[in-house]
């Protein structure tokens, strides 16, 4: 059967397009939970009476003005594939911000059917939904869905499906609305010039694309000047002269208008008990607005935030202690195993260095980090991350960043655990690229959870009796950094005007412990897999380098003197080992680069472990592990233990070592989205040696300082 109808999904991000995709295809894929995350066009196909199905995801968009990227890709599949029906995906919950994108739609004259999803959630808020009449004002079909339960999926496939028949005999017509006494009779005159010129009209609606002239939009205006360039100024003019009388007479300018009227079209549509609110909805609202009269009061709400930051720590380490030990425990007993299984050679120095110590030293992390995550999701799913961003929308003007700067922030490690990846991607939301570019820039100082690892092992050893505090104070040193160095590159490489910000603040509610289950659960899994795949990989390939090529006798005889003079190897076992790893590959990278490092207070096996953070950061303590344990084929006690009565290591060190980790170059993944993000290498690559300055800058000061004082 071939492919006889193309359905385009559109809608809001997190509107539940991705949702709605999959259950009508019933392909598998991940769903992620931040904006924009559908940057690829996916496609799948459906059947339905007798037709086969083609469906596309288009990315998540507000709108379908060419602001951001989305915008544009939304826009062009729409313009250039034709699809025969849009299925625009709403969330019922927030129905009157989710139909602008639908108004934009049906002015554009695409054929739309409207999914009210959510319908789970409009309810639990007290909203009812008058799906009926919905349909009678919009003229067109509306389907209830709750697609996270497969709920009303096939009644929306079988809508579109009468739809595109439908069509056949009576096609379809642009959605027009009025934009007021000031703008509708330029609009007319542009449209006809549109028209005259046939500028576009191929793609769009002429009174679409005149109206695309007054919202500024570059992307059509550019196109335009390609086709018929006389036209295209004539309509330039009649804009820019609408725009100036607007602003003299009523100090406003044509984009503001047109929103204005949009909505205004779209809450008289709602008027008339569409939409309606229970009671009870009314006095959750009216205790969210007390509750926020603390939480986000002036001088009031910082000191809570940073307090609930503190005590986030706080919690975890004093949970979290018992069953680290257990998993520790666990590792340490394999350990004994193998060593009594395997005979002594290079595979057993694989399997115990490489894997055990590697992977294993990435795996005791998981209970405190699990915590922390599930401390997150509470944060998260009450509704209080989104005060955050509020509250710190004015600090971050002062810093040259944004509002919307806040969550990729956050998401990346501000509260500590994050990923910078998901937090460079959370950054589409800025609309400035100015902004979104010194965003991407300062994300990766965060202290995602892979350095975690490394600031719980440090301070376990160095600060024990200060294990939350030290961490909040990391935390905070990545906030500073970040925002200085924001401040930095803003008044100087990325120069530009902040852009408004507007958000609003969803009501509390009291978190579900199945939502906080999940959450907690989907982001441990991705740390484990990672240190199944990834970590596991690396730490075998640095084995490798930390073991080849392996020295002769003679070579040995002679290095083993010289190591054993200078380090402070105990027994004659050690210092050989020691010679051996000096001798291969990594050692020599490492010592290579011990020169310039001893600054930081950085030796040579820690060059190797920093190295390898430059793929992952997890890997830094799985390579100090193994780069200590071939140092102590003893093997007695645990990584910490050995740092613990190593001479290279006091609490100096340590510090700057913390302080290098949180800010050097961001891992592999990371620099792979900063390209993306800003298509050019040359970012990515400004980030990589740039952050590694800054980090070596600072971890230096704070050694020889530390060196000084402590
Ligand atoms: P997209 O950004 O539009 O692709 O949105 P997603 O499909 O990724 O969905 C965003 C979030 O909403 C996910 O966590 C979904 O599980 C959730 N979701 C989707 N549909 C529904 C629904 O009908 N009810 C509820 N409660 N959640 C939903
Ligand atoms: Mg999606």
């Amino acid at each position: 059967m071939p492919c006889d109808i193309l359905v385009a999904l559109a809608g809001n991000p997190n509107a539940g397009k991705t949702t709605v995709f999959n259950g009508l295809t019933g392909a598998r894929q991940h769903v992620g939970n931040y904006p924009g995350i559908t940057v690829e066009k996916k496609e799948g196909t459906a059947c339905c009476d007798g037709h086969e199905i083609r469906i596309v995801d288009l990315p998540g968009t507000y709108s379908l003005t060419a602001f951001t990227l989305e915008e544009v890709v939304a826009r062009s599949v729409l313009a250039d594939e034709r699809p025969d029906v849009v299925v625009d995906v709403v969330n019922a919950s927030a129905l009157e911000r989710n139909l602008y994108l639908t108004v934009q739609l049906l002015e554009m004259g695409v054929p739309v059917v409207l999914a009210l999803n959510m319908m789970d959630e409009a309810r639990s808020l007290g909203l009812r939904i008058d799906a009926e009449e919905l349909s009678r004002r919009l003229g067109l079909p509306v389907v209830e869905t709750v697609a996270r339960r497969g709920k009303g999926l096939d009644e929306l496939l079988h809508a579109a499906v009468e739809d595109v028949r439908a069509r056949e005999t009576a096609p379809w017509k642009p959605l027009i609305i009025s934009y007021g006494p000031d703008l509708d009779p330029v609009l007319a005159r542009m449209e006809a010039c549109v028209n005259g010129a046939a500028l576009l009209t191929s793609r769009y609606q002429a009174r679409w694309t005149a109206l695309k002239f007054l919202e500024g939009d570059e992307e059509i205006r550019s196109q335009c000047r390609l086709a018929d360039l006389d036209a295209t100024r004539e309509l330039e003019s009649m804009a820019d002269e609408v725009a100036a009388h607007l602003k003299t007479t009523l100090g406003t300018y044509p984009e503001a208008v047109v929103a204005d009227y949009r909505y205004g079209f779209i809450s008289s549509l709602l008027r008339g008990g569409v939409v309606a609110r229970s009671s009870d909805t009314a006095d959750r609202l009216a205790f969210s607005d007390k509750l926020d009269a603390v939480l986000t009061q002036q001088l009031l709400g910082p000191l809570i935030l940073l307090g609930i930051l503190f005590l986030v720590y706080q919690i975890t380490f004093v949970l979290g202690a018992f069953p680290m030990h257990l998993v520790e425990e666990g590792f340490s007993l394999l350990k004994t195993l193998v060593e009594a299984v395997l005979p002594e050679g290079l595979l057993r120095s694989l399997v115990v260095s490489g894997i055990i110590d590697g992977v294993g030293g990435v795996m005791s992390f998981v209970p405190l980090i699990m915590l922390i995550f599930l401390q997150i999701a509470v944060l998260e799913d009450s509704g209080y991350m989104a005060r955050i961003a509020y509250m710190l929308d004015r600090v971050f003007r002062a810093f040259g960043l944004h509002g919307c700067s806040v969550m990729p922030f956050i998401v990346g490690g501000g509260i500590a655990g994050g990923c910078a990846v998901p937090g460079v991607l959370a950054a589409r939301t800025l609309r400035s690229p100015r902004e979104k570019l010194a965003t991407l820039l300062t994300v990766p100082f965060m202290a995602c959870g892979a350095k975690l690892p490394v600031f719980i092992l440090f301070v376990g050893v160095f600060f024990p009796s200060h294990e939350a505090l030290a961490m909040f104070l990391l935390t905070l040193a990545g906030w500073v950094t970040a925002l200085l160095v924001a401040r930095l590159l803003r008044s100087t490489i990325i120069r530009g005007e902040p852009t408004p910000f507007v958000m609003e603040l969803p009501p509390y509610r009291l978190p579900t412990l199945r939502g906080l289950l999940i959450h907690t659960w989907e982001r441990t899994w991705e740390y484990l897999k990672k240190a199944g795949t990834v970590i596991l990989a690396i730490s075998i390939l640095l084995w490798a380098a930390m073991t080849f090529p392996r020295p002769d006798e003679k070579t040995l005889a002679a290095l083993d003197v010289q190591t054993a003079a200078t380090a402070g190897a105990g027994d004659a076992e050690g210092a050989r080992a020691l010679a051996q790893l000096r001798y291969s590959l990594a050692g020599r990278v490492g010592q290579a680069l011990e020169p310039v490092t001893r600054y930081a207070g950085f030796d040579w096996r820690t060059d190797i472990a920093l190295l390898g953070g430059f793929a992952a950061k997890e890997v830094i303590v799985a390579t100090l592990g193994t780069a200590y344990s071939l140092g102590d084929p003893e093997d007695e006690g645990r990584l910490a233990g050995r740092i613990a009565v190593d001479p290279q290591w006091n609490k100096a060190s340590a510090m700057a070592l913390m302080l290098f980790v949180l800010l050097y170059a961001p891992c592999m993944v990371t620099l792979a989205a900063i390209r993306q993000e800003t298509e050019s290498w040359g970012w990515a690559l400004f980030s990589l040696g740039f952050n590694t300055l800054v980090a070596f800058c600072v971890a230096t000061a704070a050694y020889q300082v530390g060196r000084l004082l402590l």
